[in-house]
């Protein structure tokens, strides 16, 4: 694996830190619980879109773009980072944001990411619930071009082959200090979502051999549809870096239990996730990603799986959307 092989521009902070959560693993009873801190990749708030967008970046770049654009929910942490990035290079930014909640409340709709997107200088626009996303972004894309401007359209966060590369950096950088600290890994968490994370990380070790099983806990979609476009994306991501061969659809894990009712929706499971990281470690996680990801990795804890195994939890980031979330929160902080 030959990273400089591939344009990339540098703006995140890495790495990022590699802790052990004692007081979690102790409150939990085991098992060994780390966090790879990519709450404090450093742009704009941090958060897993920016090691993605320093790939997606370097290519954007290399066209000549002079536009992003790309789409997200409304509380999109992707589309805040995304904006943070065109600003950091002078591009202006087109995003479509997908009212997926179909919720009215103030804070949902103004406050956390979407306050944050218009403070950067994105341009938002809204569609309902159910658009066909990408179709949007290319009609956008148009508009762009018809007056003149150069669009670079960058999928739902940032998920495509340019950006896993992102996380395939991350696995090596994350294999590269537990060596470096004689830390023996046996499990990877990551919350899994529009895939680019989950495939990065899974095709980074497999082309370095490094063979540590990552397991994704769902936020969106059943576990079938999640694990066949994790399974895709991780193919053409390590046949980009010239071993497409090194992943098997066994490598390929998500839970989607912890989904509940649905993307975005919070229940107390993940309330409860969100108090506990909180209270005994001292970090943000959100209520839609890293909290229901923490969410399944406490009940697998309780049941006793993973038990004498070190296990790392990406934190994927989030905090910045938590004021978007007052009134839902509102009543589960005792
Ligand atoms: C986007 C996001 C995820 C999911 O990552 P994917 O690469 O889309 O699967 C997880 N956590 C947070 C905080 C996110 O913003």
């Amino acid at each position: 694996m030959h990273l400089a092989r591939f344009p990339r521009v540098r703006f995140a902070h890495l790495p990022t830190p590699l802790e052990p959560m004692s007081r979690l693993s102790e409150a939990l009873g085991g098992p060994s619980l780390w966090v790879k801190r990519d709450d404090c990749t450093g742009l704009a708030g941090g958060g897993n879109k920016t090691r993605k967008l320093e790939f997606l970046l370097g290519e954007a770049l290399r066209e000549g773009a002079d536009t992003l654009v790309t789409h997200g929910a409304v509380q999109s942490n992707h589309a805040r980072q995304t904006a943070a990035a065109a600003a950091r290079f002078g591009l202006a930014c087109e995003i479509v944001l997908e009212e997926r909640l179909n919720t009215d409340a103030e804070d949902y709709n103004l406050s956390g990411n979407v306050l944050l997107d218009r403070l950067l200088g994105g341009r938002l626009r809204r569609v309902p619930a159910g658009t066909d996303m990408d179709a949007a972004l290319e009609r956008v894309a148009e508009e762009v071009r018809a007056q003149g401007r150069r669009p670079y359209v960058i999928p739902g966060g940032g998920s495509n082959a340019v950006g896993a590369l992102g996380y395939a950096d991350c696995a090596r950088e994350l294999v590269a200090q537990a060596d470096a600290q004689g830390l023996r890994i046996d499990r990877i968490v990551t919350a899994t979502g529009s895939a680019g994370t989950h495939a990065g990380l899974v095709a980074g070790l497999a082309v370095i051999g490094a063979e540590i099983p990552v397991h994704g806990f769902g936020v969106r979609a059943p576990k079938e549809r999640q694990e066949a476009n994790v399974h895709a994306l991780a193919v053409k991501t390590a046949a980009r870096l010239g071993h497409g061969d090194r992943v098997r659809r066994e490598m390929i894990v998500a839970d989607c239990d912890c989904v509940g009712a649905g993307y975005g929706i919070a229940d107390e499971g993940v309330f409860e996730a969100l108090r506990l990281a909180a209270r005994t470690e001292g970090l943000l996680l959100d209520p839609v990603y890293s909290g229901k990801a923490m969410k399944g990795l406490v009940d697998y804890a309780r049941k006793g799986r993973w038990a004498g195994e070190t296990v790392v939890f990406l934190h994927t980031g989030g905090a910045q959307g938590l004021a978007g979330y007052t009134s839902v929160l509102e009543g589960h902080l005792e």
